[in-house]
């Protein structure tokens, strides 16, 4: 079975609800979430609206990746998600990431997913479960495109068991306890 890797990602409204709400739906559809990275907080990229809740969650599946894709989107939905345009603020964003070292060039479906490698707030979490995932197009691992990056900026994790209570969007960045490396 492949092993797959999901970047999940929420900057609106209860953002670590929406994500518990991801893990549950996924256990729903089959699929057991193997590993989750811890959450980060990170600076939206491309994106409006406030800062995102982000991790990156691994497991196998016997879904084809298209029927994959289609959960993941059905998941979204469910979420509220909305797609009115290009980069609005979303309550639900699930990317995959990798679909064992398949390479998939679809129209809608790209895998992996082609701007992975340029963004902090995928390669952070992801170094936390894989950092030796060896990236099939790049040829070089996850920690390694980890180090090229040149601004690896506005990514702070979150300590384990804070994520719940304290980080739903209402709350101003002010009042968020000071981030540590846990
Ligand atoms: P983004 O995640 O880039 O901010 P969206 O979540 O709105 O943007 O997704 C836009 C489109 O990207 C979706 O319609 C989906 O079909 C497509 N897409 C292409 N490759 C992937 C992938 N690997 N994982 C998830 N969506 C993908
Ligand atoms: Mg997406």
């Amino acid at each position: 079975m492949p092993k797959v890797f999901v970047g999940v990602g929420s900057n609106l409204g209860d953002r670590a609800s929406y994500l518990e709400f991801a893990q549950k739906e996924l256990l729903s559809c089959g699929v057991t979430v193997a590993e989750y990275s811890p959450v980060y907080e990170t600076e939206p990229v491309e994106a409006e609206g406030g800062p995102f809740l982000n991790a990156v969650w691994s497991f196998d599946t016997q879904l084809a990746a298209p029927v994959l894709l289609e959960k993941l989107q059905q998941i979204e939905a469910k979420a509220n998600r909305q797609r009115n345009k290009l980069h609005e603020a979303r309550t639900l964003d699930l990317d995959i990431l990798f679909y064992g070292d398949q390479v998939i060039h679809e129209p809608g479906f790209v895998v992996p997913h082609p701007k992975l490698h340029e963004r902090a707030f995928v390669l952070v979490p992801f170094c936390d479960l894989a950092p030796e995932w060896m990236h099939p197009v790049l040829g070089r691992t996850m920690k390694q495109l980890l180090e090229e990056l040149h601004s690896p900026h506005g990514v702070r994790r979150i300590p384990r068991g804070c994520v719940a209570e304290a980080y739903s969007a209402k709350q101003s960045p002010n009042t968020i306890p000071r981030w540590q490396d846990s």
